[in-house]
């Protein structure tokens, strides 16, 4: 039993010199490694309000209310970080690819469950002919700018954009619905976008 013992004074003379393995957390904030997942956190500006990170989370962690203020409507998505096991799935399929993103705070002591959370808002698009939820207005603007010209065969997603950008207004719109077919040109949900195509 001669070799543990010689081991263990080796690693008391090292412990010595080095000082101790772990660190003085809490009385000491923690720094983690560069790799270290920490709590999922929104990035509101480059967040669309897709759901693919709700859709891909194995812990059920994300979820998502639509709920109306004033006369909007809007997505209210939260990421919970008592249920997160900081797998990263959702920073990997995030549809933008920084809209959420794993940070690197270590701590997450809380003395209150409901504080352990992040979350982002986004305005929702609404059918202009039925009132139902399209997409979210970032998320159609997004989508305008990846199609560059090309989104100009879709009047709801080049509206969203020109109405982002401010240049859609009542006479634009007004003159549009003046038009033959005119519902085409409205921000519209399949359905309704179907029977303004297809139907008299
Ligand atoms: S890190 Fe994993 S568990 Fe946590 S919110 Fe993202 S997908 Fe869900
Ligand atoms: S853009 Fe990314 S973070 Fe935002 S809802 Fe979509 S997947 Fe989630």
């Amino acid at each position: 039993m001669k070799y543990p013992k010689l081991r263990e004074l080796k690693e008391a003379i090292k412990a010595l010199i080095m000082g101790p393995y772990t660190s003085s957390f809490p009385f000491k904030p923690h720094v983690p490694p560069k790799q270290f997942r920490g709590r999922p956190k929104y990035d509101d500006k480059e967040c669309i309000g897709c759901l693919a990170c709700e859709n891909v989370c194995p812990a059920g962690a994300i979820d998502h209310e639509e709920i109306k203020r004033g006369d909007k409507q809007i997505r209210h998505i939260t990421t919970h970080h008592d249920q997160c096991i900081f797998c990263g799935h959702c920073q990997v399929n995030c549809t933008t690819e920084k809209g959420i993103m794993l940070s690197n705070e270590f701590d997450l002591a809380t003395f209150d469950r409901k504080d352990s959370f992040h979350d982002v808002e986004k305005e929702l698009a609404l059918c202009e002919c039925c009132g139902e939820v399209v997409a979210c207005q970032d998320h159609l603007v997004w989508i305008s700018k990846r199609l560059g010209s090309l989104s100009f065969s879709n009047p709801t997603i080049y509206l969203a954009h020109l109405k982002q950008l401010g240049v859609v207004d009542e006479n634009i719109q007004a003159a549009a619905e003046a038009m033959s077919r005119g519902d085409r040109m409205k921000i519209l949900c399949v359905e309704c976008r179907r029977k303004a195509s297809l139907e008299k």
